[in-house]
């Protein structure tokens, strides 16, 4: 652990950024590595390979908004792109945390008793509205927990929900183009098609 000024020990963080899709996650990340930055700390940046939204060698907002950075299929393989940097690194920024495994949980516990500050944003439920992977662990486990809102495209409130449009049922289809929504508690309907089709096939009430 580092050792700060006057002998006490220099404690790490870890901060999660949280929410639905188009809450604005992925552009508050990289405001923290870019004054991060700006203060002169070394910064390491990684996302899971799942994300190919633009290029694949930078994070990127729905508001074109990019910061450089690392594509790892794995935790192992973010260990592995990590660990001879890591001397150096001072922050280290992860998005769409919510495709790594649960192996994100103990590395990030790793890195932040080294003294490392985390950033990490992903998804705080799936788009049936469920707990998304390791981000509710990466929650309990934070210093600080940004939960961000959208704007639901139904009714203009807050939206707290991911709104899958269509069909498809694969939990994970990143970033086609109107596939998802950002949608409130009221407007959210989690398995929509289903639940049409089965009130169309009730018996005509005569
Ligand atoms: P996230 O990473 O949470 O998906 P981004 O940081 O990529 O979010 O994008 C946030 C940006 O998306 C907003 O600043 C805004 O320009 C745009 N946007 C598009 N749709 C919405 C919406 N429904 N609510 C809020 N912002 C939206
Ligand atoms: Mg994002
Ligand atoms: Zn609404």
């Amino acid at each position: 652990m580092n050792q700060a000024k006057g002998g006490r020990p220099e404690v790490g963080r870890i901060e999660v950024i949280t929410g639905p899709m188009f809450s604005g996650k992925s552009e508050e990340l990289i405001r923290r590595l870019k004054r991060a930055r700006i203060a002169r700390q070394q910064v390491a940046c990684f996302k899971p390979d799942i994300d190919l939204r633009y290029h694949r060698t930078a994070i990127a907002s729905h508001s074109a908004q990019t910061h450089e950075a690392v594509t790892a299929p794995n935790v192992a393989h973010l260990r592995k792109a990590l660990y001879p940097q890591l001397e150096q690194v001072e922050v280290i920024g992860i998005d769409e945390a919510q495709f790594f495994d649960e192996g994100i949980v103990q590395l990030a516990g790793e890195l932040v008793h080294m003294g490392k500050r985390l950033v990490l944003a992903g998804l705080d439920t799936t788009f049936t509205g469920e707990p998304f992977g390791p981000i509710p662990a990466l929650m309990a486990v934070a210093d600080e927990v940004t939960k961000l809102s959208a704007v639901c495209m139904v009714c203009g409130a807050p939206a707290i929900h991911t709104q899958r449009l269509g069909t498809s049922r694969e939990l994970v289809v990143v970033g086609a183009a109107g596939m998802y929504e950002a949608r409130c508690r009221a407007c959210f309907r989690p398995y929509l098609e289903e639940r049409e089709s089965e009130q169309m096939e009730l018996p005509a009430a005569d």
